[in-house]
């Protein structure tokens, strides 16, 4: 055990043994507390008892705990409280996520390290990993972390020079207590995890949550984009920095077509930074500038930046190109949604779709249908897209999976077709993949292979 003990006498229960679940408890019973486990999924009891950890079914028996801490994936109310989050409520023991804890421990070591937390139902992932990629490169100490992996009690102890850059779900924004955003960033609101929310309503207080720990010389930066976001600027008690990815904004951040700029003027060219393209991402890029700004950092260091941002894996990542074509691996885009926004990013492409498609399928994409060259479809629903499609007169074939689909998307493409290969499919990946992160990096290893191998693409097969 370590000397540093800040939860010694803390009897917390953890509950949901995953990527998070299992480092939270391990760490919470090295820094001293009393931790007892518990999983649905025999598996994940069966590490952690290997591990050491003491499991017991929580559901039942006596309930001794100073606070509970609940994997973000396990309801606490809707659509229906877990049991042991039940007994929990019931027994007035608190429901805190992981990064209450870091937080706490933190400053339990005398840390004024800054916290910074980012939300918005869209654009948290690439916000977080931007704004940590803009402090890092600036020079500046920085763990990223939350929801966007690592587990927030995977990182380090930082000292007062260190911020943590956390991507917060609105499922972790409804635990947290004490934690006070250094920055807070809350992007965009639309309908999403309405199930677990209730209501519009309820799903905008727990976002708003990210900003109920600030005090007034904390930075609250605020997307201006849609109106449930902008409305909760009467729930912000810190300097509040409006941002938009489309319009001006007074005392503000915004992108007026590729230019990103200030009251002061431009801050970057967008046209320079490859892996933020479209307006969704000018907001991304708007809020990172914000914090970035308030951060110390200089518009030089912003711009320089944004412009070799390496963009996250799976949603729109750049994977290589080959005489002139892109390829694009979009796995990340598992709804109609998402894939609109891959689709206007590009004039042109060949387009492969496919996997379990979600209700409503893909009739929403109509508006795009014109950019696509030619469509390979794979995976369970291909038929289902092929008909929306061919209702459409949109080019397309069923290549039934993406190991197929590749060399003849690349073939189409490189005959003239489109300058991108676009893997976006609107739909989920369970009938051929594990997740949309495996069938995204066999996405990847194939555009690979076949870059390595170019030179013996002729008449457009791989050899
Ligand atoms: P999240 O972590 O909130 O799910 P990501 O950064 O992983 O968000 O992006 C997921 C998808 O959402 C992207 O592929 C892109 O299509 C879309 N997206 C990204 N940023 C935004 C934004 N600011 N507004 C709307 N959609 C966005």
């Amino acid at each position: 055990m370590s000397s540093f003990t800040p939860f010694s006498g803390q009897r917390i229960a953890v509950v949901g043994l995953g990527r998070a679940g299992l480092p939270a408890a391990l760490r919470l019973r090295d820094w001293g507390a009393e931790v007892t486990c518990w999983d649905d999924g025999e598996a994940a009891r069966a590490q952690a008892d290997a591990a050491g950890l003491p499991v017991r079914d929580l559901s039942a028996g006596p309930f001794p705990f100073d606070a509970l801490l609940l994997s973000p994936g396990i309801p606490h109310r809707l659509p229906r409280p877990h049991p042991v989050a039940a007994r929990a409520a019931t027994a007035g023991v608190p429901i805190l996520a992981d990064v209450e804890f870091l937080f706490r421990a933190v400053r339990a070591a005398g840390s004024q390290a800054r916290f910074i937390g980012i939300t918005g139902t869209n654009g948290k992932s690439t916000s977080t990993a931007l704004i940590h990629h803009l402090l890092k490169k600036a020079g500046q100490v920085s763990e990223v972390g939350g929801n966007l992996g690592p587990a927030a009690l995977g990182l380090d102890i930082l000292g007062p020079e260190g911020s943590y850059t956390l991507e917060m779900s609105s499922y972790m924004l409804e635990r947290i207590a004490t934690i006070r955003f250094n920055g807070a960033v809350m992007l965009n609101l639309s309908a999403d995890h309405l199930d677990r929310h209730g209501d519009m309503e309820g799903y905008a207080a727990a976002k708003a949550m990210i900003f109920a720990g600030q005090a007034p010389e904390d930075l609250a930066v605020l997307g201006q984009d849609d109106d449930h976001t902008a409305a909760m600027a009467g729930a912000v008690r810190a300097r509040l920095r409006p941002i938009s990815g489309l319009r001006p904004v007074a005392g503000g951040i915004w992108a007026e077509g590729p230019s990103l700029r200030d009251a002061e003027g431009e801050i970057a060219d967008l046209r320079d930074a490859p892996a933020l393209p479209g307006s969704h991402n000018a907001q991304n890029a708007a809020a990172a500038a914000a914090i970035a700004l308030d951060w110390g950092l200089s518009r030089a260091e912003i711009a320089a930046g944004l412009a070799d941002f390496p963009g996250l894996p799976h949603r729109q990542e750049r994977v290589g190109s080959l005489r002139g074509v892109l390829f694009v691996n979009d796995s990340k885009a598992t709804n109609a949604d998402s894939t609109a926004r891959a689709l206007a990013s590009y004039d042109r492409v060949v387009w492969i779709a496919g996997g379990m498609a979600k209700s409503g399928g893909i009739e929403s994409l109509a508006p795009f249908f014109p950019r696509i060259a030619r469509a390979l479809l794979i995976g369970r629903d291909a038929q289902v897209l092929a008909a929306t499609l061919a209702a459409h007169g949109v080019p397309h074939e069923v290549a039934g999976t993406l190991d197929a689909a590749l060399p003849a998307a690349a073939a189409a493409a490189l005959g003239g077709a489109a300058p991108v290969v676009l893997l976006s499919p609107a739909c989920a990946s369970f009938d051929q993949f594990s997740g949309f992160d495996a069938r995204g990096d066999r996405f990847r290893a194939l555009v690979q292979a076949m870059i390595a191998n170019g030179s013996h693409i002729l008449g457009g097969r791989a050899a």
